[in-house]
């Protein structure tokens, strides 16, 4: 039996009515369970499969799918989960660390567009432009009057890539101080898991007000009907998975007409230049024919030349006399 669809995978910010962080529940499912998820998940991954390859060879557009969040609310299980059905040969990650003295000597945005992706790719920013005002204002990393044009900055810059047909979709994990604590606890207790260990994960959680702060006029200034934030209930990783997986199919099926119509266009113009040199191939046929007329016409030639050469020496003579 299909699982029964919540009303809702995400929180929808899209800009009409202000949000606040603490209205969406961390532990939210909206009434879905883990078996329901996974089942619903194995409803759809070929849908996402299938329409990340439309994506990559229609070529006409690209998508970027931007995931922010706090320290180890699984941003990186969620780039996992979404490359383990992408079209790998076009999927390209980038993860934004604290930028490198290369960077800083450029403006903010010059790394992110750099890593925005071409036409018919698939980027997945693992963090991004949004650091340039959180954590550079949760830890005043710049003024107030710079950081404080950022969003209007920002949203120009989105505005840029979907003119140039870039599916822009941004993400924001939403795990509570108790889920990161036990998260953060089981890596200290999990050898596999020590490679994770950095104690500024600690100390970001003496600013968690500030960074709610912050996030919250992100999501109150850069959000539009064109690029809404999804604000996905995280402390449950099964939840975190099924909603990215819905939401991004929901984003992408209404392109899939369009985009099977243009792979369709490609077929045919291709299949006309095969008829074509097809044709061309007809015209030089008959290959025997054609090559022992060509012998003929070299053997000829010296005749000619010759016949030339002597013809002009007896004209010379003839002066000459
Ligand atoms: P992680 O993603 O856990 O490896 O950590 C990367 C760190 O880089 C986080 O603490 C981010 O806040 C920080 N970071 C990323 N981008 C920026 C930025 N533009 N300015 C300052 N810090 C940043
Ligand atoms: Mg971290």
């Amino acid at each position: 039996m299909a699982p029964s669809r919540p009303q809702s995978y995400v929180e929808l910010v899209d800009g009409r009515k202000r949000f606040r962080l603490s209205q969406l529940d961390t532990g939210e499912t909206w009434g879905l369970d883990k078996e329901a998820a996974r089942l619903h998940v194995a409803s759809i991954e070929d849908e996402f499969r299938e329409l990340a390859d439309l994506l990559a060879y229609a070529a006409s557009h690209s998508l970027l799918v931007i995931i922010q969040g706090r320290d180890a609310a699984g941003k990186d299980g969620c780039v996992r989960r979404i490359l383990s059905f992408s079209n790998v040969q076009t999927v390209r990650v980038t993860a934004f660390k604290v930028p490198s003295a290369q960077e800083l000597a450029h403006d903010y945005l010059w790394r992110i567009h750099k890593a925005a992706p071409e036409k018919g790719d698939l980027a997945i920013f693992n963090r991004s432009h949004y650091e340039d005002v959180v954590a550079v204002r949760v830890h005043n990393l710049v003024p107030k009057e710079i950081w404080q044009k950022r969003y209007e900055q920002i949203n120009n810059f989105e505005e840029v890539l979907t003119d140039a047909n870039t599916i822009v979709v941004k993400f924001f994990l939403h795990i509570s101080p108790d889920e990161q604590e036990r998260r953060l606890l089981e890596r200290e207790n999990d050898s596999r898991k020590f490679w994770k260990l950095n104690p500024s994960d600690w100390i970001e959680r003496d600013f968690w007000e500030e960074t709610t702060e912050a996030y919250e006029d992100v999501f109150n200034k850069c959000s539009s009907k064109e690029r809404p934030w999804h604000i996905i209930p995280s402390d449950k990783k099964w939840f975190r998975d099924v909603a990215v997986l819905e939401t991004l199919v929901s984003i992408l099926r209404p392109y899939r007409a369009r985009w099977m119509a243009e792979l369709e266009k490609i077929g045919e113009t291709a299949k006309a230049e095969i008829a074509k040199a097809r044709q061309h191939s007809q015209m030089l046929s008959h290959p025997v024919a054609s090559i022992s007329k060509a012998k003929k016409a070299k053997k000829a030639r010296p005749k000619v030349v010759a016949r030339t050469k002597k013809a002009t020496r007896t004209k010379k003579a003839k002066k000459s006399r």
